[in-house]
């Protein structure tokens, strides 16, 4: 049949407005969470192997809505990277990991553990990033090595800036870890420009560590490229005694995962920190 003026207009899809309006829905929402306090952070510890000291914690947020459960950031976070409200929600996170890093640092010293603070691509191309920082450590009174910002190889990829942005985040002393290593399409030439001080190590490498020659294998390099560029690897999603043993054999000296301690509010940090889980 031939096609008449009416017909070639692009079919209107109901599925796709309901899709567009929920997450305008959503974003609204977030917008009126964060006026009215409704996100927490979490802190999950990172361990040293064998002996289980926290070194360090990271930092996930939640969502309390009023007026239903707590919503978990793979919800959220992708709708307030699109929606632009992340750059708001970001400087929230930061300041607040800055804040309860700094009563840390007061109470427990040289000894207190560093605030891993996750950043998303949106944030990582903003400009003002490093600035924020740099005032979030000033304002309470905090180290820049106690501070380690988590990027990933896709926020780095996705422009020139964020390179730089990278490069001044180290200039200002805190770390930079480089978050879910191995699962990106460039993991390895990452590592010739962007200066990082940390890989995390993927938890499905970690998850496949059940003997097979091949998996332990590609967990050891990824802990040997990590030490031979003077980095620190942690293995990520670590769930069970067997499986830490076996990191700690391969060569690594940090983890994290539900078996040693799930995420939990700042105030029981300092529990976990004197009760550490030996392996
Ligand atoms: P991620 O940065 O890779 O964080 C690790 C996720 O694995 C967390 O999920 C953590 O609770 C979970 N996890 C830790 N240990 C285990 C384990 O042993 N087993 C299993 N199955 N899971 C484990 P969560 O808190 O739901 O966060 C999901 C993702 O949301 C994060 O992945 C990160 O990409 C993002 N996210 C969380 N907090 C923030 C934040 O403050 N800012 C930004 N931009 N993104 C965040
Ligand atoms: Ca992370
Ligand atoms: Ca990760
Ligand atoms: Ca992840």
């Amino acid at each position: 049949a031939k096609l008449t003026g009416t017909n070639r207009h692009r079919e209107h899809s109901p599925e796709l407005d309901a899709t567009a309006q929920h997450h305008a829905e959503l974003a609204a929402a977030l917008r009126r969470g964060l006026d009215h306090g409704e996100f927490r952070l979490l802190y999950q510890p990172i361990v040293e192997l064998p002996s289980g000291a926290v070194i360090g914690v990271e930092a996930l947020v939640r969502w309390h809505p009023a007026d239903g459960p707590v919503v978990s950031p793979a919800e959220f976070i992708p709708v307030a990277e699109h929606s632009g409200l992340i750059i708001d929600l970001g400087a929230w996170i930061i300041d607040t990991a800055c804040a309860d890093a700094a009563v840390w640092q007061h109470r427990h010293g040289a000894n207190s553990p560093r605030v891993n603070i996750n950043v998303s691509a949106r944030q990582l191309l903003d400009p003002d990033l490093p600035g924020l920082v740099a005032d979030a450590l000033h304002r309470h009174g905090l180290t820049p090595d106690r501070i380690t910002i988590e990027i990933t190889e896709t926020a780095v990829f996705a422009g020139g800036a964020a390179l730089s942005t990278v490069r001044e985040l180290r200039d200002l002393g805190v770390g930079v870890a480089l978050d879910d290593f191995g699962t990106g399409h460039s993991s390895l030439t990452l590592l010739r420009t962007c200066p990082v001080t940390t890989l995390k190590v993927d938890k499905s490498f970690i998850d496949d560590l059940n003997g097979t020659a091949e998996q332990e294998a590609i967990a050891t390099s990824l802990s040997t490229i990590a030490s031979t560029l003077g980095l620190r690897a942690v293995a990520e999603g670590v769930e069970t005694l067997d499986q830490a043993t076996r990191l700690h054999d391969l060569g690594y000296r940090y983890a994290q995962g539900y078996y040693f301690a799930r995420p939990a509010p700042a105030d029981q940090i300092d529990a976990v920190l004197n009760a550490p889980v030996p392996v």
